[in-house]
C-alpha cells in the first residue's frame, strides 16, 4: 500500500534560498523541456520518446551550468513529468477533446519538486531530525507524526506553499496487504453527513462541525485591507501573504476535523455507510456554501474510503435519494419539510429524530449493497429518544480514543 505523509520544514533563512534556487532551476527547465518538445513534435509530427529526452539531460548540463548544482534524479523527475503530462494531453487530443497547451510556467506557479528513489533521508543532527537532501541541504523539519518503522521512503517532494512555507511529503510504500474485511460485519454504523451541521450516526452519536466563524471573519478583516493597499508595493505583497495564511489556517483546521472523524469511524467499524454526494441537497444552498459543503464532502468521503481500505473496514456509499422520507423501521415513504425536526411514520407510528431516522436508512442500505445479511436488527430497540444533543467537534478532535463512544453516550444522556 502507498501512503503520503506531509511534513513542516523549517529552514534556516540561507536554506530557503537554496530550496528556492533549486525550485527556479527546476522551472527554468521545466520551460526549456516544455520548448524543447513543442519544437520536436512541429518537426517530426510527434513526441520524441522518454529515453530520447532523457539522454538530453548530460548534453545540456555542459553548457548550462545551474543544472549540475541540483541533484540529477530530481532534474529527470521534472523531464519526465512534463513528458507524462505531455503525452496524456496528446492522447486525449487524438480522441478528439479540445485540450490547451502546456503552459509556461512563471515562479508563482512552479512550486514544488522531487527527489525520488534516492538523493534524501531522515537523518539526526545534533538532536534534530533533519531532512538530509542531496546537493541542497540537512533541513530541520517537524515529524509531528511517526513514519511506520516498516515503510519505505520511495520519494519526497518538497513543496513552497504561497504563505512561504515549504512542506515535505513523502511518498511511502508499506509492504503488507490491508486487512481482510469481515464476511459477516458486526460493528456497524450509518452516518447521516448533514449538510450544514456535521454527522449522526446510527449510534446515537452527533457531532457538530469544527466552528470556523472567527477564522473566516480574520480572513474577511485580511482581504479588506488588502483591498486598500496599493498593487505591487511592499506592502501589498506583506498582505497577500496575511491573506494566504488565513487560507491556509481555514484549510488545516477543516482537514484536521475531517482527518479525526474520518479516522475515528474507519477504526472503530466494521462497516461504514454514508450516503454518496448528494447534489440535489447541495442545490438547496446559496453558492458559497453550496461549494463549501460540496468540496468538505466530498474530502470527507475519500478520507473515509482510503482509510476504511487501511483498517480493513467496509466502506459502502449509498444512494442518497429518499433517506429522510423513508421510515427506518417498516420502509414506507412519508413527505417531510426540511423544518420537520422529527420523523413519526404515519404508517407504524415509529417516532425518531429525522437524522437519525435517516442514519438508520442509510445503514440498511449498505448493509444491503455489502450483501452481508444483516439487516434484521430494527432501529426499535436501539434508537435513542428523539430530541438532538449535540456534541461540540472538540469531544471529536480530543479523540480517535475509544473513550469517544463513552463520552458521547453520556454527554446524549445528560
Ligand atoms: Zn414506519
Amino acid at each position: 500500500m502507498y501512503y503520503a505523509y506531509k511534513y513542516r520544514l523549517e529552514p534556516s533563512d540561507a536554506q530557503r534560498k537554496e530550496l528556492d534556487r533549486h525550485r527556479d532551476i527546476c522551472r527554468q527547465l521545466y520551460n526549456h523541456t516544455r520548448y524543447r518538445l513543442n519544437e520536436y513534435r512541429e518537426n517530426h509530427g510527434e513526441l520524441p520518446s522518454m529515453t530520447t529526452l532523457r539522454s538530453e539531460l548530460p548534453a545540456l548540463k555542459k553548457w548550462w551550468d545551474g543544472l549540475n548544482d541540483v541533484y540529477s534524479k530530481v532534474l529527470q523527475t521534472v523531464v519526465e513529468r512534463l513528458f507524462n503530462n505531455l503525452s496524456s494531453l496528446s492522447a486525449l487530443k487524438e480522441n478528439g477533446y479540445g485540450v490547451g497547451q502546456l503552459k509556461w510556467k512563471p515562479p508563482r506557479e512552479f512550486r514544488s519538486f522531487t527527489y525520488n528513489q534516492s538523493g534524501f533521508e531522515l537523518d539526526k543532527k545534533g538532536g534534530q531530525t533533519v531532512l538530509s537532501l542531496s546537493k541542497l541541504a540537512d533541513i530541520p523539519i517537524s515529524l509531528h507524526r511517526e513514519i511506520p518503522d516498516d515503510a519505505a521512503l520511495k520519494q519526497v517532494t518538497l513543496k513552497k506553499e504561497p504563505t512561504g512555507e515549504w512542506f515535505a511529503t513523502f511518498g511511502v510504500e508499506v509492504d503488507r496487504e490491508p486487512p481482510q474485511k469481515p464476511d459477516q460485519p458486526k460493528n456497524v454504523v450509518g452516518i447521516d453527513v448533514g449538510i450544514l451541521k456535521y454527522a449522526h450516526d446510527t449510534d446515537g452519536h452527533a457531532v457538530e462541525s469544527v466552528d470556523l466563524s472567527d477564522e473566516r471573519e480574520r480572513l474577511e478583516r485580511e482581504q479588506r485591507n488588502l483591498s486598500r493597499k496599493e498593487h505591487g508595493s511592499n506592502n501589498h505583497e506583506k498582505q497577500r501573504r496575511r491573506v494566504a495564511e488565513c487560507h491556509a489556517d481555514l484549510k488545516n483546521k477543516r482537514r484536521d476535523f475531517l482527518h479525526k472523524l474520518s479516522n475515528y469511524y474507519a477504526r472503530e467499524y466494521d462497516l461504514v455507510a454514508v450516503e454518496d454526494l448528494d447534489a440535489k441537497g447541495l442545490v438547496q444552498l446559496d453558492g458559497n456554501s453550496r461549494n463549501r459543503a460540496g468540496a468538505a464532502w466530498g474530502t470527507f468521503l475519500r478520507m473515509l474510503e482510503y482509510k476504511c481500505e487501511r483498517e480493513g473496514t467496509h466502506f459502502v456509499a449509498v444512494d442518497p435519494a429518499g433517506t429522510t422520507k423513508e421510515c427506518a423501521a417498516c420502509g414506507v415513504s412519508s413527505e417531510k419539510p426540511l423544518w420537520v425536526r422529527e420523523h413519526s411514520c404515519p404508517s407504524c407510528g415509529f417516532t425518531a429524530d429525522r437524522d437519525w431516522n435517516a442514519a438508520w436508512n442509510i445503514l440498511s442500505r449498505g448493509i444491503k449493497q455489502v450483501g452481508a445479511g444483516r439487516s434484521e436488527s430494527t432501529p426499535v430497540e436501539t434508537a435513542l429518544p428523539t430530541g438532538t444533543t449535540s456534541v461540540p467537534a472538540k469531544r471529536v478532535l480530543e479523540a480517535g480514543s475509544p473513550t469517544l463512544k463513552e463520552r458521547t453516550a453520556s454527554a446524549v444522556s445528560e
